[in-house]
């Protein structure tokens, strides 16, 4: 707006100058432009220098509030009007026009108002004449109230700086600050220390009980964040459920341990929403300048990959960063780089393990279990690359290709052994992705001409308890064509029985560490047993896992278990082995 009506203003200034030597005519059309200027919203101001005196329009006292001749006749009695803090510049920036710096003289300063509030200003002028040796002798200028216009730019700097939810300086500010302080450090010699703070399990939350309850939940997390430490600090919100903080003017690296260990102590406390309690834990890594590195891009890796451990290492805890970290950190982005071409490059195999009936030593099952034949690194086991896999998403890509090869295998075997039944795991971030698998999923079988019961669906814990809509949906539609539901690691983790009941469960895989340590009187012995008990009474299978040994098989025979799985049977194989094996007659 004010540049559109500079425009014809500076094409009147120009016009004037031009006319400069009669100043007969330069009067005649100072009437045109003054009119033409009242007609906008700006005030016009007319300077002659030689006296000091000022005329102002009535547009020029009205933005104010003032009446008509209500402040002084000389510039120095506008000047009193100009907020003290933005004097100096608004005088030097008159001086550099007057002394010829600038073509067009323009400040922006804050004018105080009759009511005494202030008005951002804009001032734009030029002298128009001169006198003989070029002294200015007249300047001719407008003001614009551009206090709409400043109110928005430093919203506009607010909403760039600051995280809307949480009001906490956001990824921008953040490293502003965080440059500032690492050369603030170097000068005095000092230790900074840079946290990253990430809610545990927070997307789980967000999905069950609304962005709102999420949103209210980082608010608080922000408040309580910034309890924990002192002033000088800076706590920030990253995005997502990402805090960083930055710990200044370290002296002793005790403080350090003390505010991580507050602040999971703090984020623990249990968030009362209305009616609803909610908890959430959260997981620190840390970095210190100089110690670990100098650079700011190298100790914000540092510190997300320090939090990476302290995810790893069973979350609700801190963990300072470690050099050994970044090779791991290598490893981890290789290993994704890798697997992205995996598929394609037909790098992903199955190999199977049997499943034993124990009661008739019948192999009724088998689970698939994904392997990557990497061309360097040999055959590469899961545990290397699932949580990778997880991470990036490619599980998904990953687990659709497990599921179709076991799917085929499943066809041929069923062929010869019609009741067989393969088991496939599935992690709860396949079910967390969109739907378009799931169908994939269930045309597969049906292009195979499968039944539903061919396939168990191997799960964790922790999905039932974390389940929201979306997981709940898929559940019930493998339940719908006959899937089989098994929860894999039970023992491990929450063991709801609750859950079992609601969600069907048909079998239950007792984790490795309990059949690991299996002894007559032993009180793993007794929690298998009291597992089977309790199934049964469900009406839900037992599969004992990692059984090594006749002894342990035994035991879990008398104890009423139904199958076993273990090296005692078979390492997992790839599938002509299997058969070679186990379907000696085909
Ligand atoms: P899991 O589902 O608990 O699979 C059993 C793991 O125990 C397998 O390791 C298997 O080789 C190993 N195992 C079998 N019998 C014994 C035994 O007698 N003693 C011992 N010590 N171990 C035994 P593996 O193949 O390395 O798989 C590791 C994990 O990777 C699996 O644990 C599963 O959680 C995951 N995984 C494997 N394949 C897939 C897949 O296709 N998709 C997904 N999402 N996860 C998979
Ligand atoms: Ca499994
Ligand atoms: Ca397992």
């Amino acid at each position: 707006m004010k540049q559109s009506l500079w425009g014809p203003l500076s094409a009147l200034y120009a016009k004037i100058r031009g006319q400069q030597a009669p100043s007969q005519s330069l009067q005649i059309s100072e009437a045109r432009w003054k009119l033409a200027l009242e007609g906008s919203n700006m005030g016009v101001w007319d300077w002659h220098l030689d006296t000091d005196l000022v005329y102002r329009s009535d547009q020029w006292h009205e933005i104010f509030g003032y009446s008509t001749g209500e402040v002084g006749a000389t510039a120095q009695d506008g000047r009193t009007l100009i907020h003290p803090d933005d004097l100096e510049q608004a005088i030097q920036d008159i001086k550099d026009h007057l002394a010829g710096k600038t073509p067009i003289f323009t400040s922006e300063f804050r004018m105080r108002c009759k009511d005494g509030s202030w008005k951002w200003t804009l001032s734009r002028g030029m002298i128009v004449s001169t006198d003989t040796r070029g002294r200015p002798l007249r300047l001719i200028g407008t003001h614009t109230d551009i206090s709409e216009q400043k109110r928005s730019e430093a919203e506009m700097l607010r909403l760039a700086h600051y995280d809307p939810i949480t009001d906490l300086p956001n990824r921008i500010l953040f490293l502003d600050r965080f440059e500032q302080e690492i050369r603030k450090a170097q000068r005095h010699r000092r230790s900074l220390a840079l946290m990253f703070i990430d809610l545990d399990r927070f997307k789980e939350i967000n999905d069950t009980l609304g962005h709102d309850t999420g949103d209210r939940l980082l608010q608080e997390s922000g408040l309580r964040l910034l309890e924990c430490v002192r002033a000088t600090d800076t706590v920030a919100r990253l995005g997502g459920d990402e805090f960083t903080i930055l710990l200044t003017n370290l002296e002793d690296m005790g403080h350090v341990d003390r505010v991580a260990q507050t602040i999971i102590d703090t984020i623990a406390q249990p968030f009362q929403f209305g009616d609803e309690m909610v908890y959430i834990t959260a997981s620190i890594g840390i970095t210190l300048y100089p110690h670990d590195a100098t650079g700011m891009e190298i100790l914000v890796k540092n510190a997300d990959q320090a939090m990476y451990a302290a995810k790893n290492n069973g979350r609700n805890g801190y963990h300072y960063f470690t050099p050994s970290m970044q090779a791991a950190a290598f490893l981890r982005m290789r290993t994704a780089n890798d697997l992205r071409k995996a598929v394609q490059l037909g790098q992903i195999q199955v190999h199977y393990q049997p499943i034993v009936e124990l009661a008739t030593g019948r192999v009724s099952k088998a689970e698939a279990l994904v392997r990557w034949a990497h061309p360097e690194r040999g055959l590469v086991y899961p545990g290397e690359f699932i949580a990778v896999a997880e991470d990036t998403g490619l599980i998904t890509t990953i687990g659709d290709e497990v599921f179709a090869q076991a799917a085929r295998q499943t066809a041929l075997w069923r062929q010869a052994f019609p009741g067989f039944q393969m088991t496939v795991n599935k992690s709860p971030a396949q079910f967390r992705n969109n739907e378009r698998e799931q169908s994939h999923w269930l045309e597969l079988l049906d292009a195979l001409g499968l039944p539903g019961e061919s396939i168990v669906v191997e799960i964790t814990e922790g999905l039932l308890l974390d389940a929201h809509a979306q997981t709940i949906r898929k559940l019930e539609s493998f339940h719908d064509v006959g899937m089989r539901i098994a929860i894999d690691d039970f023992g491990t983790g929450y063991s709801s029985l609750a859950y079992l009941k609601k969600f069907e469960i048909d079998y239950l895989k007792i984790d490795q560490s309990f059949t690991a340590n299996l002894h007559p009187e032993s009180d793993n012995l007794a929690i298998c047993e009291a597992v089977v008990v309790m199934a049964h009474k469900l009406g839900i299978q037992v599969i004992a896992e990692g059984v090594e040994t006749e002894a342990q098989r035994d035991l879990l025979l008398k104890a009423g278990c139904d199958y076993a799985q273990g090296f005692l049977f078979s390492h997992p194989l790839p599938a002509s082995e299997f058969e070679g094996r186990f379907f000696p007659t085909r």
